[in-house]
């Protein structure tokens, strides 16, 4: 029996009348995928149940913070009687502060971290801060990598400005852009000439060290310890967005992984456990030129705010306490990419399933995908099928081809081979589809 979908259908109709496109984000309207959204009312460790219902084990997991699953005791423990101390001051509190120690402590680069509200407020604020630093204004960042909407880093973006075609976005100046200088992922050359283009003028060089906003895209390694020497060379500051593998890949983050330490990283997601949180941090040198020790301002009415630290430290917490968390992520990532191949075989489908512990993006593509070109030439008709029968069999994946899949220490052996049987149905309308 099909899915019932009324109430989400109706709640969409309502939504559509009071926000632009029914969404407060783009990608969560499921436009690419040809359908309309499911509204959530409530979830629970792996599962999502929507307005109708409908169960689903969920693949987003809010596009990563849930790490330990949705509503995870750890988390939830003792947040009543914190919000019941206030919900914001506007003056210090200590729980920043140990917010911040425990970052530094997990990730070295980060000597100095301030807190924000979100990744968008994080990449933002550490772009203006190492033009600051290096008095320099011109940036490099990479096709299809994500550093939120500000403005100078929305071009040639991944995400949502993938999958709706506008990878630069009107409103966004012409002169402002004209700053950030676009190259090639995984393409060392390409960055070499843009600093010869630009010598002395590059402030920083921003990057997701794996790439998880075009699908998944591991930097390769030499390219990540070639940039650190470019930026070692160059008087660059390295900055690693680490918004989606910060306390994902390691404790540590792609850092620990790669063994490259970047000159300044963000972070959000994960840290703040599904409370609106961004941080940056860097080198002491560098996190010192901002307000009030430096010149360059940067401020926030609700940043650092007490529930958000308290929800947040808790997540890092039980990361910290439970190591084998990480080992259990990279398994489950293993063993889902080996099932999504065996299935692919089975069916004689050319795709790609690339993963990086509990990241994976299932490519509708017959190449290995390296780069922004090798992502958008997928068959995104092809994705849609795909996605759309995944959600009727109770299989809630990311929206569009260019995101990310999320595992979180909640999947189970049984939640895989759940997915498993429903990607073996998808395979087949996808072939179908395909005639
Ligand atoms: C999600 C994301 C951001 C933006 O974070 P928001 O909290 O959505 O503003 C920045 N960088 C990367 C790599 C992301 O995945």
């Amino acid at each position: 029996m099909a899915m019932e979908h009324a109430a989400s259908r109706a709640a969409f109709d309502q939504a559509r009348q009071y926000i632009p496109g029914g969404v407060n984000s783009p990608v969560r309207a499921f436009r690419a995928v040809g359908t309309d959204p499911v509204f959530i009312r409530k979830a629970q460790g792996t599962r999502l149940f929507d307005l109708d219902g409908n169960e689903y084990i969920d693949y987003i997991c809010s596009w990563g913070p849930m790490i330990l699953g949705h509503a995870h005791p750890a988390l939830l423990e003792g947040a009543a009687e914190a919000m019941g101390r206030g919900l914001s001051f506007g003056l210090p509190t200590d729980l920043e502060v140990e917010m911040a120690r425990r970052i530094s402590t997990a990730y070295p680069a980060a000597q100095l971290v301030r807190m924000v509200n979100s990744g968008t407020e994080a990449t933002m604020s550490a772009i203006r801060l190492a033009r600051g630093f290096t008095g320099r204004d011109k940036i490099i960042k990479f096709e299809g990598c994500y550093h939120g909407h500000s403005d100078c880093l929305l071009v040639k973006a991944g995400s949502g400005a993938l999958t709706c075609g506008v990878p630069t976005s009107p409103g966004v100046p012409a002169d402002v852009v004209k700053h950030t200088v676009v190259c090639r992922y995984n393409d060392l050359e390409s960055v070499k000439e843009a600093f010869a283009a630009n010598p002395g003028q590059i402030a920083a060089v921003i990057l997701e060290p794996v790439a998880a906003n075009m699908g998944v895209i591991p930097g390769k390694p030499e390219f990540i310890a070639g940039l650190r020497q470019l930026c070692n060379e160059t008087g660059t500051v390295l900055i690693f967005d680490e918004v989606i593998t910060g306390f994902r890949l390691s404790y540590g983050g792609a850092a620990q992984v790669y063994g490259v330490q970047p000159d300044m990283v963000c972070f959000g997601k994960i840290i703040g456990g599904g409370m609106p949180v961004g941080a940056y941090g860097g080198r002491r040198e560098i996190m010192e030129c901002v307000a009030p020790t430096g010149p360059v301002y940067q401020a926030g009415t609700l940043s650092g705010n007490p529930l958000a630290m308290y929800i947040g430290l808790r997540q890092l917490d039980y990361l910290n306490t439970h190591p084998e968390v990480y080992a259990q992520l990279e398994q489950s990532g293993e063993k889902f990419a080996a099932g999504v191949r065996d299935l692919l075989q089975k069916h004689g489908l050319p795709y790609q399933l690339q993963q990086m512990g509990s990241l994976c993006t299932l490519f509708f593509a017959d190449h290995p995908v390296e780069s922004y070109e090798d992502a958008v030439s997928s068959d995104t008709e092809a994705f849609a099928v795909y996605f759309r029968t995944m959600l009727e069999n109770g299989i809630m994946v990311a929206p569009s081809q260019f995101e990310a899949m999320f595992l979180s220490a909640a999947h189970t052996d049984a939640d895989l081979e759940a997915t498993f049987a429903a990607m073996d149905k998808a395979f087949a309308a996808v072939k179908a589809a395909r005639g």
